[in-house]
């Protein structure tokens, strides 16, 4: 524009697309019509941040980059840090000729948990212990600014599987076994969203603003009731059955105006839900009315293995074809690109579909602000682990903390602990350790036990809570003749499952740790104790019940770990109640409540109070 030489380009020289005061759907539509087949391919290929580069951007178009498992730009980047690699990214999108904006997203499923200081809030089965729909929407609110507070906007959560088989080593990314709950949890998506205005029409993508992030439910659909509770295998169940037990999450976050969802690398009866037309098209979009876009999981199309004999290259045009409309291909872009290509001139791949899975993307992005606000804002670095957001966590872990003992028998209650005692004993390595309260998706993919992240430990939190005149010493395994001499009161036992999660998660026999129970047997046969565990899933523990005063699950709390010394010392009372089933041997599973053979450890939903304590 000549004019601009003297005073700046005025309005009428904004392309439409770039017009923030025009609909997303005029804006999308200009867009379209100036795209190049290969500036669409490449808006519909999520990459690795690993292989990222400013002239990959460049050359591929690239719509969307990832934080695949803990990969981090090192190991404690800081939010700024965070911010500089993904506006590095960002600036060589948008110096493309068109300059859509990238996407970048991240595994934040129980806070911002690749990030080295951020909150750690309980794993989604310790939120449904809670029952607290509302508790669950304000974690999503903080879990939306500590991602934005790295210059993220983007994450792959929630989690809204039906998990039917704790067997499953996803288990505890899901809130329940029961769909109903499930469903109301779901409200976390209004709080990493932001809440639409009345009359916002369903289905349609929706994020408030600077301070949220675009959701993605995830995985569509079936993850969680695969035989055997097998990562990423079959679920054989009829349609019905997946309607009445494994869709009722997705209504909740379609209402809600989920942004994105992620197809599940579980089969459903023998067919990979990636490539599954009637369940992505015909179901999802057009039935359900979702207009947001669909993700596959990382290098799932490499995983569609069905006919006999088929390979990548087919994989690729029954995926797109299916419905899927963003490739997390993440590492080989250069052949899943050039696939595309390829079958699209070939007519393989139709044109329509192309648009349709591009217009979808750009409608998130345009929805999301991403266009007028490609940049981090730096304002929002101190989001990063506040102190708001980690008593928001200590609340949860509060609400989470599930009573299934109480007394060796119930004149006696061992709870609430005495805080005004000479000295007490605590007991077991998941007492003392950030790592393994947090458990997997923390800092790094499987997670790990030891200092991993900021946090306090349960131990800590007892050492916080008791009186200035109690001793509390700590022992990982004492002897039993140490604690019997030791004149203590009483102990705390805390011990369970080591970090883990998909693809190595998975577990047969369900057992605590060893070490775990030759801890727990020497403490409490010596001195009255309370067993605290932290796992991810119920675990066999019927033969270890009599031995115990009090017994507590604690799932995997995050990193606050005050919120446990909170309700053992009364503080607090006890408020959750079982979010699954707790059998009592693994050849009772799968065993869910409403099964008509129901005979359970303790049953779904049962959860002891001891009427001390505050709630809340
Ligand atoms: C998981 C997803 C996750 C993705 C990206 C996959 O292996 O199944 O839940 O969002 O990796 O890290």
């Amino acid at each position: 524009c000549l004019m601009s030489l003297l005073f700046g380009c005025g309005a009428a020289d904004v392309l439409p697309y770039k017009d923030p005061s025009l609909a997303i759907e005029s804006r999308v539509d200009d867009l379209l019509s100036r795209m190049t087949l290969a500036e669409k391919i490449g808006q519909m290929t999520q990459i690795e941040r690993s292989v990222a580069d400013p002239s990959v951007m460049q050359n591929y178009f690239i719509g969307s980059i990832l934080s695949g498992g803990g990969s981090a730009p090192s190991p404690f980047a800081s939010p700024s840090a965070w911010a500089d690699m993904v506006d590095y990214f960002q600036t060589a999108a948008l110096s493309t000729r068109l300059g859509i904006p990238m996407i970048y997203g991240i595994d934040a499923v129980h806070g911002h948990n690749n990030v080295y200081g951020a909150t750690i809030f309980p794993h989604n089965i310790g939120l449904g212990a809670t029952r607290d729909a509302n508790l669950v929407q304000r974690i999503g609110v903080a879990t939306a600014l500590e991602v934005r507070g790295t210059g993220i906007p983007y994450v792959f959560a929630p989690c809204i599987a039906v998990s039917r088989d704790p067997r499953w080593g996803r288990c505890y990314e899901s809130y329940s076994e029961d769909p109903a709950l499930v469903q109301q949890m779901t409200q976390i998506v209004s709080g990493l969203q932001g809440v639409p205005p009345e009359g916002y029409p369903q289905g349609l993508p929706y994020v408030a603003g600077g301070s949220n992030v675009v959701a993605c439910a995830k995985h569509y659909v079936g993850d969680g009731g695969t035989t055997g509770g097998v990562d990423e295998s079959n679920t054989e169940v009829s349609f019905n059955e997946l309607r009445r037990i494994h869709f009722p999450p997705y209504y909740n976050a379609i209402a809600a105006s989920v942004s994105t969802i992620m197809i599940s690398y579980s089969s459903w009866n023998g067919v990979k839900m990636s490539a599954n037309e009637f369940l992505i098209t015909t179901t999802l979009k057009e039935k359900l009315g979702f207009q947001g876009f669909t993700i596959s999981d990382w290098e799932a199309l490499e995983r569609i293995t069905t006919p006999p004999g088929s390979n990548y290259s087919y994989s690729v045009y029954v995926a797109l074809n299916a419905g899927l409309d963003m490739v997390m291909v993440p590492i080989n872009y250069q052949q899943f690109i050039g696939l595309v290509t390829d079958q699209v001139s070939s007519g393989f791949i139709s044109i329509d579909r192309i648009n349709d899975a591009v217009r979808r993307i750009l409608r998130v992005k345009f929805a999301s602000g991403l266009f007028e606000h490609p940049m981090a804002d730096r304002t929002l670095f101190g989001m990063v682990g506040n102190q708001d957001h980690r008593n928001l966590a200590r609340e949860a872990v509060r609400k989470s903390l599930v009573l299934l003992k109480n007394g060796k028998d119930s004149s006696n209650p061992a709870l609430p602990l005495n805080k005004y005692v000479p000295k007490i004993l605590v007991a077991g390595k998941h007492a003392n350790d950030i790592g393994l309260q947090c458990g997997g998706w923390t800092i790094t993919w499987q997670g790990s036990s030891g200092n991993v992240t900021v946090g306090t430990t349960i131990l800590d939190g007892i050492k916080n809570t008791v009186s200035a005149s109690t001793q509390v010493d700590y022992l990982e395994s004492p002897d039993p003749g140490f604690v019997a001499n030791g004149g203590y009161s009483y102990a705390v036992v805390v011990i369970g499952e080591p970090p883990y999660t998909e693809m190595f998660g998975d577990n047969d026999n369900l057992s605590i740790p060893q070490d775990g129970i030759v801890t727990m047997q020497n403490v409490c046969g010596a001195v009255e104790c309370v067993v605290v565990l932290i796992s991810g899933r119920p675990l066999v523990v019927e033969p270890y019940l009599s031995v115990m005063n009090a017994f507590v699950a604690a799932w995997l709390p995050g990193s606050e770990g005050q919120g446990v010394a909170d309700v053992l010392f009364g503080d607090y009372d006890f408020q959750g109640k079982l979010p699954r089933t707790w059998f009592k041997t693994v050849d009772q599973l799968p065993m869910n409540v409403g099964d008509d053979k129901y005979n359970p450890l303790f049953s779904y939903n049962f959860g002891l109070t001891t009427g001390v304590g505050k709630t809340g």
